[in-house]
């Protein structure tokens, strides 16, 4: 095949170049011998972090996530092909692919010439006689090299540039500056070191060394010819061998060791949004532990991922906490973490503070946006989860974990008031009605919050308009336990869901919709997680599904239709804006049937996108249990959300999550702006033209 292709394209197979030429056998020997001693701190480096990390809890990864073909696609997609990292940030998406690309191919051509060399030097063949290094595939690696090269100091000059620059949100330590020099030294001394070689030896073909000429220009122009260049090729040869071998030693105590910790972190991290890992009481009693309190708490996998993080800061960025000048930012907690685990024996909150801990509402974007798959939420739901369980969550996110416990559910009200919202609208429970098609979770801010109840009383009515056969628990029905788990009270958000298992598991529940997004993550990732541990049965299985999903299907489907009279009733409505929840949107992904819906009942020029909209939504502050923190509302977390309503001039803003629209409504009321505040199912019903 290349003897095929070096006809046609007329390269001479005989085309190559000597290996190590113009190196003399002592400097080999003292080639060698660097070389050794870069690997051993290489190695060394390694072992040190590779013992920092097993110091963590074992976990073991679920079969399903160790499968070959998964952790091969994840390494295609998330390691070679960086989408993670070009998702965010063009420039520097683009940059890092330059860097990356460049430094792989230079480091895969490095270990092909090796090959070449030992193996020609194992069979005894001269210089002039390589293997495989020569014709048109020697053309090929030539130009891919000298291409790649460029790639790699573009980027790392991109970069350089970047951490010099005082608004960029990276965090700087002096080792960054020194690898990125070094990498662009490398480089260029490689180039130099290429065009001398070319001179010296007359390598045939040398335009495809193109970058290198280029650079060994200047120098012919001074004067150097075949003649006098052997020392300076030499000289320069052994500068590059110096840096590339500082460069190996260095590796695993600099930032490159975010490569290696990254690579595998991506590779085997099974991160879903929404997801937490349950622990059990068995756990508890054997190692005596909730969540975690020391740093050998965290996993092995947590421990490495600590590596990964090079300081980017773009969860930082994304953090709502941060943003309102709360005492956490995502990275800061990573970063404090990693010095934990680097000091050892202190406490963890010189990594994490009591405060940073409780300021999270759980709102998934540093986890979204970390190009290299650390999620510091992880992190800050383990060390709550142990805050809880030593008794220090107090105040009113504390006493709304007990009437949760007492009552079940947070405003410590009692189950039979489940259903005052409904007065007047026939609404079916369950245990009454044999065959039904869905189970309208009802959740606890409709069932007791008097603003909520109106947005049940219109999701009702509309499955009514629309034939539906449902039924609500009514007095069944406990909170879903998703704030309590989310604070850190893994316990009894498991004995609410055991309770809740129970009472489905008794009907033949094939599907439930929540106009609660919270409700919703539960009941698609909590919940599944304790079916055969609490008993529901082999069979036992429903879907979830939000109610603009459900909404949109219905009007899909042709049950539910908006009459030609009140298409268009809104048509002189002032500008309305759609704020995605955090747990509907970046969380599960679903942004486009609350958009539908609201398409139908406004003209399209009367909707205006706010700047962060769909997955990249901005939170309102209520998530992770913070809606039981008693901020003052000037104060709360989603306070720039608040800002960025107003300033889209819209004077409705549609909301489909109950906690969204509280926070929302306060926060607007704080700032004295007039918008009003409204579920999607309550346009979509006043299109219809009937009451609320
Ligand atoms: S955790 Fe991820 S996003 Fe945050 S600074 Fe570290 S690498 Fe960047
Ligand atoms: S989950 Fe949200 S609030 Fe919590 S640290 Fe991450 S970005 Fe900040």
């Amino acid at each position: 095949m290349v003897n095929l292709l070096s006809q046609i394209t007329g390269i001479d197979n005989t085309v190559t170049r000597e290996i190590l030429g113009n190196v003399d056998s002592l400097s080999r020997t003292i080639f060698y011998v660097l070389t050794v001693f870069a690997l051993c701190s290489f190695f060394h480096g390694l072992w040190s972090r590779w013992t920092l990390w097993r110091q963590g809890r074992r976990r073991d990864r679920s079969p399903e996530s160790m499968r070959f073909c998964v952790i091969f696609r994840r390494v295609i997609t998330r390691v070679l092909l960086q989408r993670r990292v070009r998702r965010q940030r063009k420039s520097a998406g683009r940059a890092h692919v330059l860097l990356f690309g460049g430094f792989g191919i230079l480091f895969i051509g490095t270990i092909l010439i090796a090959i070449e060399h030992y193996s020609a030097a194992a069979t005894g063949r001269s210089a002039e006689d390589p293997i495989f290094h020569k014709g048109l595939y020697f053309v090929i690696y030539e130009f891919v090299l000298d291409t790649a090269g460029l790639a790699l100091l573009v980027g790392c000059l991109w970069f350089l540039k970047r951490r010099f620059k005082s608004d960029s949100s990276m965090a700087h330590v002096r080792s960054d500056y020194v690898v990125l020099g070094l990498l662009v030294s490398l480089v260029i001394t490689g180039y130099v070191a290429e065009g001398l070689r070319v001179t010296l030896e007359q390598t045939p073909l040398p335009g495809f060394s193109y970058v290198g000429l280029l650079f060994a220009w200047p120098l012919q122009w001074l004067g150097i010819t075949t003649e006098n260049a052997a020392p300076i090729h030499l000289t320069l040869w052994w500068v590059h061998v110096v840096l590339a071998l500082g460069l190996i030693a260095l590796f695993p105590h600099t930032r490159l060791l975010h490569s290696l910790a990254g690579a595998v972190n991506l590779a085997l991290s099974e991160q879903t949004l929404g997801v937490m890992h349950p622990i059990s009481i068995e756990q508890v009693e054997e190692t005596g532990l909730v969540g975690a309190e020391k740093i050998t708490d965290f996993t092995r996998w947590q421990l490495l991922s600590l590596d990964a993080c090079v300081s980017c800061g773009r969860c930082e960025d994304l953090c709502p906490a941060d943003q309102a000048g709360k005492t956490l930012s995502p990275r800061d907690v990573v970063q404090g973490l990693r010095g934990v685990m680097e000091l050892g024996n202190v406490p963890l909150n010189n990594g994490i503070s009591n405060d940073a801990a409780w300021a999270c509402t759980t709102c998934h974007a540093c986890v979204e946006t970390c190009p290299l798959g650390v999620d510091p939420l992880e992190f800050i739901t383990d060390v709550r989860r142990n805050l809880v369980a030593e008794g220090k969550l107090k105040g009113p996110p504390g006493q709304a974990l007990q009437k949760m416990q007492r009552s079940g559910n947070p405003w410590g009200l009692p189950a039979d008031e489940r259903l005052s919202w409904a007065e007047g609208l026939n609404v079916p429970l369950v245990n009454e009605v044999e065959d039904f098609e869905i189970v309208y979770w009802v959740g606890c801010a409709a069932a007791y919050d008097r603003r909520i109840q109106k947005v049940a009383r219109a999701v009702v009515q509309l499955l009514q308009a629309a034939e539906v056969q449902f039924v609500v628990l009514g007095p069944e029905e406990r909170c879903t336990g998703e704030s309590a788990r989310r604070m850190g009270d893994e316990f009894l958000f498991q004995e609410l869901a055991a309770n809740n298992i129970s009472t489905l598991s008794k009907y033949p529940v094939k599907k439930i919709v929540t106009h609660c997004p919270h409700c919703l993550n539960s009941f698609k990732h909590d919940y599944p997680q304790f079916y055969e541990e609490f008993g529901a049965g082999d069979n036992f299985h429903f879907e979830a599904v939000h109610h603009t999903q459900f909404l949109s299907e219905l009007l899909a489907e042709g049950r539910l239709v908006i009459p030609e009279s009140a298409e268009g009733a809104n048509a002189n409505a002032a500008l309305l804006t759609y704020h995605d929840p955090c747990y509907l949107a970046r969380v599960n992904g679903i942004t486009e049937s609350p958009r539908e819906l609201i398409q139908l009942t406004l003209p399209e020029e009367s909707v205006v996108e706010l700047s962060r909209c769909g997955e990249n939504t901005a939170c309102c502050g209520a998530g992770g249990g913070r809606m039981w923190f008693d901020d003052e509302s000037v104060e709360r977390t989603g306070g720039g959300r608040v800002d960025e309503v107003i300033e889209s001039n819209a004077k409705t803003l549609a909301v489909s999550c109950p906690f969204c629209l509280t926070m929302m409504s306060d926060g607007l009321a704080a700032r004295e702006a007039a918008v009003e505040v409204r579920d999607v199912a309550e346009l979509l019903l006043e299109a219809l033209g009937t009451a609320n």
